[in-house]
């Protein structure tokens, strides 16, 4: 389980404190916390406990949602940016992911311009912070309102024009870039360009009854996971593989007894002890 991170909206049933607690007692080695976990928390005290339970932080999610129609909403997502670098440093991550956003009705490229724009105002404040930016390429069924961004390429692209290679990078997950002809090759540029962040993991299922909410546990599902890590750590990648999974299906469950399905799941894929 040393690879192995779990992303607190997984088992979206449990506090923050819950999921510390039982991670910690699973022996999972990482956690990716959600923003909404923090609301009325001491964050700084929720980062030392963590670890004090012996688990690393592994991101927080998440920044992003840079495009609006507006230069006011445009300026509320900076300042909303701004605020997770902050939330970011007091907990004690050094990784923010990034759900690029997009403006329903305007033209992708417009607001792919507007992400470049937004991460280009908030770079100086994570440099300072210690703290990088994950863009996270969406599935383009996403494109309409969650992401303009949708492939490797895309995101790299974006990472090419604004340099700052040591804070700007990307999270790979297979639920959005597993159908990419060209994935193979974009996972190693980049990690060649040293900017290959994240690798988040889950599983994609036939049918996908609901958009957002129905994504399955790794195994239930058509992605090569197995291949697509493999390609991720031949392009010098040795983190964390996190589990990040939306369920309705699966938040309806008994959580513990759902936390050991991960760990069984996990264990068939990677043979880790
Ligand atoms: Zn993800």
């Amino acid at each position: 389980m040393r690879r192995l991170c779990i992303h607190t909206i997984t088992n979206k049933p449990w506090s923050v404190e819950e999921c510390i607690a039982r991670y910690s007692a699973a022996g999972i080695g990482g956690i990716t916390m959600w923003r909404y976990n923090l609301e009325g928390r001491d964050i700084r005290a929720v980062g030392r406990q963590t670890r004090e339970a012996g688990m690393k932080i592994v991101s927080l999610c998440r920044g992003g949602f840079f495009p609006a129609a507006t230069a006011e909403g445009r300026q509320k997502g900076i300042d909303d940016n701004r605020l997770a670098i902050e939330q970011a440093h007091e907990l004690g991550t050094n990784l923010i992911v990034l759900v690029c956003g997009a403006a329903p009705g305007q033209p992708l490229t417009e607001s792919r311009k507007q992400i470049a724009d937004g991460i280009a105002a908030v770079l100086a404040e994570a440099t300072a912070a210690g703290v990088r930016l994950a863009i996270e390429p969406l599935h383009p069924m996403y494109a309409d309102d969650r992401s303009a961004v949708n492939t490797l390429r895309q995101a790299n692209e974006i990472c090419d024009a604004l340099g700052s290679p040591e804070v700007l990078g990307i999270a790979a997950d297979v639920y959005h870039i597993w159908w990419d002809p060209e994935l193979k090759s974009q996972i190693a540029h980049t990690g060649k360009a040293g900017r290959l962040f994240a690798l988040h993991i889950c599983d994609w299922r036939t049918p996908t009854i609901d958009l957002l909410n129905d994504r399955g546990l790794m195994g239930e599902g058509c992605i090569p996971i197995r291949q697509i890590s493999d390609w991720v750590d031949a392009a010098g990648f040795d983190g964390f593989r996190e589990v990040e999974i939306f369920s309705n299906r699966l938040w309806a469950m008994d959580q513990a007894e759902y936390l050991g399905m991960i760990r069984t799941s996990y264990q068939r894929i990677f043979a880790e002890c």
